[in-house]
């Protein structure tokens, strides 16, 4: 494959998860844009999951930010650059490199994440630079350079399809990274899952183990010692690896529970043992914990004790969260490391790499990881702060201190594609940045695949790309000819030549200098590929020959113990909250939140409680509860369900002070870290539950956006407009008032129904014979129609409005198939009325499922839930 394209086509990458689709994309010449999956691509073979092919919704320009803004007025980019410039420069010259600090993104291309690198760590002199990465996969990094004296994922997307077992550890695969979960389904192999939670990747699985929160470590030490015991460490691999008795050592020692009876250990140990093609799958689960590193080296161990490692269909895989999570990697866009693996504590690297930059002084000791970034800049320690493509006022954990610390920051700069976020808000400078599908550059999965995204549409206003932006902010401090970059390909090549020294002089495993001289035009027709890529020819697998990266040679395994989560429950905060990500949103949704499609699976932030808890709680499903830590309040939506255990109720991430303020979940979340990655613990938080005692409960939709000013509100597109859930503590005296406020009309005829004894009213504005907006409300929570609600607005005005269909129109339901429009009650009544045994059956009857297969979990529970309805009838 190369990079040319269909006829009319041209190829990039998906810009959400990690797997790294490529699409081909079409531009329609007005600014749309049809996406479809690349069948050419390693990652996918042609797949999308349902974020991927709504893409092609999510390209419109009415968020998007067209100039620079300063101090909230609009501005020149020149005055804006330089005002930067002057700024960062005055800070670093009143108190030190220190004083400044970077926090950029997973989503930024290769070249950029190298340039904002460069001008940090080699230019204005400080560490400071950390990445949204940190809250993904920094135990990660920390595990592999443990063990492997480099931060090498071993495992190629090729394993899955060889694998005979797969083992997800603390990983929803079926929603995070979907296209691969169709792909280890499709290759038959055994699928073992270890999560405390039953989430959709449990469709199929041969064993779901549902363990402790936090005791991923004791596993992993059970299974070492079960490996042991069965004779089954590989004697040949032994010479290749050390530290096996002091690991062993640690795991026989380790008694801590693992939640399991001894009967589920021995089955996983068995399978484990006796399965040699086994890829074991960690994710977010196992990363976000303050014992997330030890948990990483738990897994390792077991692959080096057993030499199932860097060999076709085994080995540890870590899967990363963002689009260019590895890139950031591979540039040092963490604060502890280097450019190219490079080490920041290690003095040869630094002189190599000040040498290549021609740089000033390199920082000795690590920056800030980002959580003690924040705490500087709450204290006053950081006065100068860029964020980068990332909405850390949402997403840190303690997100209401980070977001006071960035609103009490002496300069802020933000550059990103839209000001309408919760971070962007507080900036003193907005710079508008090109997006996805307006830029140029390259992003590694996590199978170290590098591949290209292409520009197929015109930036918008005056939006530039990351890397111009950092260069002419690097040129405007003085930094000259460093910057002096001209296009992303002249970038590529130095961060090519640079991997050179640190696999040729240093004997890193990063090493792509076998592409430090391409053209441009080889540039832009750069194919997908694997690292490494050296001048001397390419191989992509790393361990098979035995061959680590410490001075030795070898590899470690570590001994650990399991270590509880930061905080044990007490009586005011009785419950461990988890954390996660939805099936059809990215990150803060704004890009996913723009597709009504991707909107219409789960339009409001909730929380899953198991039914033990909610009758103790007297909570009732679809009421609201007030979730409460020390750190922070969330109202969420009450959901039963027995996919989580009883004191661990489950929570999404995704929800902003601009979709649903009560909703933002990382306002509950510790700043407890993982002691050496710095990673936060976002999975294991304390909680207390209480049921929210709204006087009345509303539900809104309209075809512009709403204006709500009540104590709870979550927003979601939907085909027609907007629809929106509202409540509050205490009902206004005047609907009709309250509901021009909200729609804000004053003007438009307005159809009204109110039962004040009930506390019930339902008014409709109508403009032209139609519908414009609509308000329900109710004192218990509004049971009405949603999805045809939501239909509405702009339609022609029915007779009356009941909140149900007309006999002759059918409630389609909540869309579950994302790719086909299929909604939740289509299904059900399919399954009812047609006998669909199978979740083939739904494909070929209703089309759902038969794409990307993202909802394949969820008609295959559909089913079951029939089945037991059946069986209880
Ligand atoms: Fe994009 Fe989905 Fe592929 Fe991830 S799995 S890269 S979100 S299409």
């Amino acid at each position: 494959m190369d990079g040319s394209a269909p006829v009319g086509e041209v190829r990039s990458t998906c810009p959400y998860c990690g797997v790294g689709c490529g699409v081909l994309l079409r531009p329609d010449g007005a600014g749309g844009l049809a996406v479809r999956g690349d069948p050419e691509h390693p990652a996918n073979h042609g797949r999308l999951c349902s974020k991927g092919t709504a893409l092609g919704e999510t390209v419109g320009l009415g968020h998007r930010l067209h100039a620079p803004v300063v101090d909230g007025a609009e501005a020149s980019w020149d005055e804006a650059l330089q005002h930067v410039a002057d700024r960062f420069s005055q800070v670093v010259a009143e108190h030190g490199p220190d004083a400044t600090a970077f926090y950029v993104s997973g989503q930024l291309l290769t070249e950029d994440y190298y340039v904002a690198n460069k001008l940090m760590k080699g230019f204005i002199g400080s560490a400071n630079i950390d990445t949204n990465s940190r809250l993904c996969m920094a135990s990660t990094v920390v595990g592999h350079k443990r063990a492997f004296g480099t931060d090498t994922v071993p495992g190629t997307y090729e394993d899955l399809d060889q694998a005979e077992l797969v083992v997800l550890v603390g990983s929803n695969l079926a929603w995070c990274h979907p296209v691969l979960f169709q792909r280890v389904r499709a290759s038959g192999a055994k699928i073992v899952v270890i999560d405390p939670r039953r989430t959709a990747s449990c469709d199929g699985a041969a064993l779901h183990l549902a363990i402790e929160p936090g005791a991923d470590v004791a596993v992993f030490n059970g299974l070492l010692r079960a490996i042991a015991e069965a004779g089954a460490v590989d004697a040949g691999y032994a010479a290749h690896v050390e530290g096996l008795d002091d690991a062993l050592a640690a795991a026989r020692a380790d008694t801590a529970k693992t939640g399991l009876s001894p009967e589920e250990e021995r089955v996983f140990h068995d399978l484990w043992i006796g399965t040699e093609k086994v890829v074991t799958i960690f994710s977010q689960g196992v990363n976000q914990s303050t014992s997330g590193s030890d948990k990483v080296n738990a897994i390792l161990n077991c692959h080096l004790a057993t030499g199932r490692i860097g060999k076709p269909g085994m080995g540890p895989f870590s899967v990363t969260g963002q689009p260019n999570a590895m890139g950031g990697r591979e540039v040092g866009g963490l604060a502890n490391m280097l450019a190219c693996h490079l080490d920041l504590e290690n003095a040869d690297h630094r002189a190599a790499v000040r040498g290549f930059w021609n740089a000033g002084p390199l920082p000795e000791a690590p920056g800030l990881k980002a959580v003690d970034m924040f705490r500087a800049v709450g204290d006053g320690r950081i006065k100068a702060l860029w964020i980068i493509h990332t909405n850390p006022a949402v997403s840190m954990p303690d997100a209401d201190a980070v977001r006071d610390a960035i609103k009490g920051c002496e300069f802020v700069v933000v550059s990103d594609v839209t000001g309408a976020t919760d971070t962007a808000r507080l900036a003193d400078v907005l710079l508008p940045a090109t997006a996805w599908a307006e830029k140029e550059g390259t992003v590694t999965n996590s199978d170290r695949t590098i591949s290209r995204q292409r520009a197929v549409l015109p930036a918008p206003g005056h939006a530039r790309p990351d890397w111009d932006i950092l260069a002419e902010v690097g040129r405007r401090m003085g930094f000259g000819t460093a910057f002096d970059y001209e296009t992303p390909a002249e970038i590529f090549r130095e961060h090519a030549a640079l991997s050179g020294i640190a696999g040729g002089r240093f004997g890193r495993d990063f090493d792509i200098s076998g592409l430090a001289d391409l053209s441009d035009a080889a540039y832009d027709a750069l194919s997908p590929t694997r690292w490494p890529v050296t001048s001397s020819g390419k191989g992509d697998r790393f361990f098979a020959d035995g061959r680590f990266f410490h001075p030795n040679g070898k590899a470690r395994l570590l001994p650990v113990t399991t270590r509880p989560p930061a905080a044990m429950p007490t009586p005011e905060f009785p419950y461990r909250l988890n954390t996660g990500r939805v099936r059809d949103q990215w990150h803060t949704m704004t890009r996913t939140g723009l597709s009504p499609r991707l909107s219409g699976h789960l339009a409001e932030p909730y929380l899953d409680l198991h039914p033990q808890d909610a009758a103790a709680l007297q909570v009732t499903h679809a009421d609201l509860v007030e979730v409460t830590s020390p750190y922070g309040r969330a109202i969420l939506r009450a959901r039963l369900s027995d996919a989580v255990q009883p004191g661990q109720p489950f929570a999404p991430m995704h929800w902003t002070a601009e979709t649903a303020p009560t909703g933002r979940v990382d306002a509950l979340v510790a700043p407890v870290t993982d002691p050496v990655s710095g990673q936060p613990e976002s999975k294991a938080s304390l909680v207390s539950i209480k049921r929210m005692e709204a006087a009345w409960y509303g539900f809104a939709v309209a075809t512009e956006k709403m204006n709500p000013d009540c104590d709870y509100w979550a927003v979601a597109s939907t085909s027609a407009g907007f629809r929106m859930e509202l409540a509050g503590y205490k009902a206004p005296e005047d609907w009709d008032a309250t509901a021009r406020a909200l729609f804000g009309i004053s003007d438009a005829a307005a159809i009204s129904v109110s039962d004040p004894a009930r506390g019930t009213a339902r008014i409709a504005f109508e403009q032209d014979g139609h519908i414009k907006a609509a308000l329900f409300v109710g004192s218990t929570p509004i049971a009405i129609m949603r999805d045809y609600i939501a239909g509405l607005p702009g339609t022609a005005a029915p007779a009356n409005l009941t909140g149900r269909p007309p006999a002759d129109v059918v409630d389609a339901g909540a869309i579950l198939c994302a790719c086909f429009g299929v909604g939740i009650n289509t299904i059900v009544t399919a399954i009812e009325a047609d006998g669909l045994m199978s979740v083939e059956a739904i494909g070929e009857a209703l089309q759902a499922g038969t794409n990307c297969g993202s909802c394949r979990p969820e008609l295959a529970s559909l089913i079951m839930r029939s089945q037991h309805k059946e069986a209880a009838e």
